[in-house]
C-alpha cells in the first residue's frame, strides 16, 4: 500500500526476529505471520469489514491527524518539531511500528483496535519518532541504558496513548486482546523494587544484563514505564514530564521526587547515585 517493498520486509523481518533483516519473499513473510499470530486467517475471514474500517479512517484522515497533533504537542517539548511522515496501513506484522522515517500499521489490528484507538497509536508512535529524532534512538542501546531509556521512551508515549489501558473495539481475535491485557499493571511497584535491588547489588559496577531484562518479559515495560509518567505528572506537573523527554536520568530523577506523594515505590540511594554512571559511558 504504498512503502517500498524493501523497507516493508526489512521491517517485519525485525519486528519478529529482532535480527538484522534478510531478503526474503513478502509470501513468505506473511505465512509466517499468520501461521503465529493468527492474524492472516482472521483478515482472510473479515477482509470487507477490514476494507471498509480503511475507508472510514481515510475519509476521517483529516480529523484524525489534527487529534494526532494536537495530542504530540500535549507531550513534546515546544522545540522538538513534530515529524512529517507518512502513514502505511499494510497486512502482516500484527504490530504499529515505526521504521526509519516511515510509520507501518497493521491493518487487521487497526480493525481490532477501533478508529479511537487506532489514532492514538498512530500519536504513540510519531511520538517515538520525534523523540528519537531529537536524542537517538534509545533501542540501540543496551544494558540498564536500555532498560533506562525505555522506561522513559515509553512511559511518556503511553501517556500520550497507552493501548494496554484501552479497550478494543473487537475482543475476537485472542493473540490481540493477549497483548494489550497486561497483567503488570498490578506489579509495578513489585517490578520497580526487584530493579532497584538488581542495580543497587551490583553497585558501583553495572547491574546483570539478562536478570533485567527477565523482569520486563512480555513487554511490561509499558506499565512500569506509563504508571511512573503518571506519577511524575501528577505531582510534579506535565512541564515537568515533557522536560523528561529523551533524558532517562532526569526522568529517574524525576520519578524519585514523585514517588514518595503518590505512594509510589521508592528507589535507593544507591540506584540514583548509580544512574549518572551509567549514562556517563
Ligand atoms: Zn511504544
Amino acid at each position: 500500500m504504498g512503502i517500498s517493498r524493501k523497507n516493508y520486509i526489512k521491517w517485519v523481518t525485525q519486528g519478529v526476529t529482532g535480527k538484522p533483516p534478510k531478503p526474503v519473499s513478502m509470501i513468505q513473510w506473511l505465512t509466517n505471520m499468520g501461521r503465529t499470530k493468527g492474524f492472516a486467517h482472521y483478515a482472510a475471514d473479515h477482509i470487507d469489514e477490514i476494507e471498509l474500517s480503511v475507508t472510514e479512517f481515510k475519509n476521517s484522515e483529516f480529523e484524525v491527524l489534527q487529534w494526532v497533533e494536537k495530542r504530540l504537542r500535549d507531550y513534546l517539548p515546544s522545540n522538538i518539531q513534530i515529524p512529517s511522515t507518512k502513514l502505511y496501513f499494510v497486512f502482516g506484522s500484527g504490530d504499529g511500528r515505526i521504521f526509519y522515517d516511515e510509520a507501518t500499521f497493521d491493518v487487521t489490528l487497526a480493525y481490532v483496535l477501533g478508529l479511537e484507538n487506532t489514532k492514538g497509536m498512530i500519536a504513540h508512535e510519531l511520538h517515538h519518532m520525534a523523540r528519537n529524532k531529537e536524542y537517538g534512538d534509545w533501542t540501540e542501546s543496551t544494558g540498564a541504558k536500555f532498560i533506562l531509556s525505555t522506561l522513559e521512551a515509553e512511559g511518556v508515549a503511553d501517556m500520550v496513548f497507552s493501548i494496554h489501558s484501552s479497550t478494543l473495539a473487537r475482543q475476537d481475535l485472542p493473540i490481540v486482546t493477549m497483548m494489550m491485557q497486561s497483567q503488570a499493571y498490578n506489579r509495578v511497584d513489585e517490578i520497580l523494587k526487584e530493579m532497584d535491588e538488581l542495580v543497587s547489588k551490583a553497585y558501583p559496577r553495572e547491574p546483570n544484563k539478562n536478570k533485567l531484562y527477565r523482569l520486563f518479559t512480555k513487554n511490561a515495560f509499558h506499565p512500569v514505564g506509563h504508571v511512573m509518567a503518571q506519577r511524575i505528572e501528577n505531582c510534579l506537573g506535565r512541564a515537568s514530564l515533557v522536560d523528561c523527554v529523551g533524558n532517562p536520568v532526569k526522568f529517574m530523577k524525576a520519578y524519585q521526587l514523585s514517588a514518595e506523594s503518590s505512594n509510589g515505590y521508592k528507589f535507593s540511594s544507591k540506584t540514583i547515585g548509580m544512574i549518572d554512571n551509567i549514562f556517563a559511558k
